[in-house]
């Protein structure tokens, strides 16, 4: 018995030493989209940068792919999730309790953290469809996105600047946008929406099937009608050297928002601080991680935030001497 002791006593105690090391180790989750997408990288990017240095903090991400923007920001406020990737325009109808949002209200407890990359909107038509512009998706069927997905509204919103609707179309489909490049390629819908940052692997793998595709272009009329009165929307093209294989050879007009990272109010502000600061002070290492982090610069990542900055960001933000 006393040799048992002997053994296990020192074990015992170094086992009790460390348990307030472990209990003060903190998992936060992060909500992204369909893993072809460009939220679901960089959300890894994120949690493998933070993992890698975030010990001396004790925070361990964990990442999730999810349906989008919509799913995100509402399991962050349901605390399903603590951080989630959303577009501007998603953010900012959540704060003033618009589109999906309108019978539940403003969402007042949404906090911003910062922005990513800018996201293009996407018609994807096969070639074998005949669609050339929106107006030939009348009685198409169209995968207009999945509900949960930013996606989905912005394809409402382009159809109606075009005098159009869900109920216009053939058939408006809810897939997840994973599922939408093959189901494109079987000939089983005719084109698919997706708002998405640069390059995306879903688009590249719906431009390199056996069936040509090609994006429709947005045009300046349509443009306007979409811009008025929605402050989030801005004009923008495809930059489709990224998808050589598409019928386009030139840049597409079309319209664009931003990634944006959200928490909840609540979440702990030095939670919320490390992860701002390692994003901020690792930049130059996160933009190596995913060609569509290339473009970011600091100044330009406290844009397109419509809710309260968390004051855990904020922190950061002033101490850089960004804010
Ligand atoms: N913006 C898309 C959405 O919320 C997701 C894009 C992505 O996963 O990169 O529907």
């Amino acid at each position: 018995m006393r040799k048992i002791l002997k053994v296990l006593l020192p074990l015992l105690l170094i086992t009790l030493a460390a348990a307030p090391a472990l209990a003060a180790k903190r998992f936060v989750t992060i909500g992204t989209g369909g893993v072809t997408g460009v939220y679901y990288p960089v959300g890894k990017a994120i949690a493998k940068m933070v993992n890698a240095q975030g010990k001396q903090y004790g925070l361990r991400v964990t990442v999730e792919s999810t349906g989008g923007s919509v799913f995100n920001i509402n399991a962050v406020l349901g605390g399903d999730l603590d951080f989630g990737v959303a577009q501007s325009d998603r953010q900012y109808e959540a704060v003033h309790g618009l589109a999906e949002w309108k019978t539940k209200g403003k969402q007042g407890k949404l906090r911003s953290v910062f922005s990513l990359h800018p996201e293009t909107f996407f018609m994807v038509a096969s070639q074998n469809s005949g669609i050339k512009g929106y107006a030939d998706l009348q009685g198409k069927a169209v995968a207009v996105g999945n509900p949960g997905s930013g996606t989905r509204q912005n394809s409402k919103d382009i159809l109606a600047a075009y005098g159009l609707s869900l109920e216009s179309l053939g058939r408006a489909e809810g897939l997840k946008a994973s599922e939408s490049a093959k189901v494109l390629q079987d000939g089983r819908v005719d084109a698919f929406a997706y708002t998405v940052g640069n390059p995306a692997g879903l688009i590249k793998e719906a431009t390199s099937g056996r069936v040509k595709v090609r994006f429709l272009p947005t045009t300046d009329d349509a443009l306007a009608k979409l811009l008025k009165n929605r402050p989030y929307y801005v004009k923008a093209s495809i930059p489709v050297h990224f998808y050589e294989q598409a019928l386009d050879k030139k840049d597409v007009p079309t319209f664009a928002v931003k990634a944006t990272f959200v928490t909840r109010a609540g979440m702990p502000d030095e939670v919320v601080y490390a992860i701002t600061k390692m994003v901020f002070t690792n930049l130059a290492a996160l933009k190596k991680l995913h060609p569509a982090l290339e473009v970011l610069k600091p100044r330009d990542m406290l844009q397109g935030l419509s809710a309260p900055l968390h004051p855990g960001a904020l922190k950061y933000f002033k101490e850089a001497g960004l804010k």
